[in-house]
């Protein structure tokens, strides 16, 4: 890194935006400057030549302190999904609420995933759904997951062949806790099955690897 270039005032500002919030997309920068994406790149542009920051594809700027946080992110941007992914937990999208409740202890998990009647992904159940299910009066007996799940197309899916930074920022971009890793079905664009999945305790494990290393 060179030290000694005299930076402006918006560069420095630019430092401890990324500093305390990086990774960070640059689009998000210029929005806490209230500056157009246009008017910052020349700066981003120069910080990154210089050194103090680092740029990746899709996850954003980082403060790069001495080497180490680029080591960090190398490290979970080489080490792919397929490599960490666990067990998926995948129930028939007509099980009742009750029957999943009893899946989530007895699986120890905090997701599970319905499929349809060939198979296919069709839903998400989290923790919250099925809470938010059992506090109403309803019979959880007769209630079928498929009625208060996060169905298709709007589950995040991810494919085993993507980086497990990729992983983790999907997560904490959408707010959830697991992805279902899933392979296309060959002739059926958007239907898959699912073939692992990806929670946050997945990139905490990946996490204490690494810093065991
Ligand atoms: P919890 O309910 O334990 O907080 P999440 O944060 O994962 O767990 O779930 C929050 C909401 O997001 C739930 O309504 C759930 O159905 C939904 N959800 C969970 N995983 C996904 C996913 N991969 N794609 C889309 N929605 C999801």
């Amino acid at each position: 890194m060179v030290e000694s270039i005299k930076l402006t005032k918006r560069q420095e500002e630019i430092i401890q935006i990324v500093k305390m919030n990086g990774p960070i997309p640059g689009k998000d920068i210029a929005e806490m400057l209230s500056l157009t994406r246009a008017t910052l790149r020349p700066d981003l542009s120069i910080l990154t030549k210089v050194g103090n920051l680092e740029a990746r594809p899709r996850v954003g700027y980082y403060y790069n302190t001495d080497g180490e946080t680029k080591e960090y992110i190398d490290w979970f941007a080489n080490h792919l999904v397929n490599e960490y992914k666990a067990h998926p937990i995948v129930i028939k999208k007509s099980t009742s609420v009750y029957d999943a409740i009893v899946q989530i202890f007895l699986k120890d998990v905090g997701t599970l995933y319905a499929v349809n009647q060939k198979g296919y992904l069709a839903g998400v159940i989290s923790r919250k759904d099925l809470l938010r299910a059992s506090i109403g009066n309803r019979n959880l007996h007769d209630l079928p997951v498929s009625v208060i799940m996060t169905r298709m197309p709007n589950v995040m899916t991810i494919k085993p062949e993507v980086s497990l930074l990729d992983a983790a920022t999907m997560m904490i971009d959408y707010h959830i806790d697991s992805l279902p890793v899933v392979q296309e079905v060959e002739q059926k664009p958007n239907t898959y099955t699912v073939i692992g999945r990806i929670t946050k305790t997945t990139i905490s494990r990946a996490f204490l690897e690494m810093a065991n290393q």
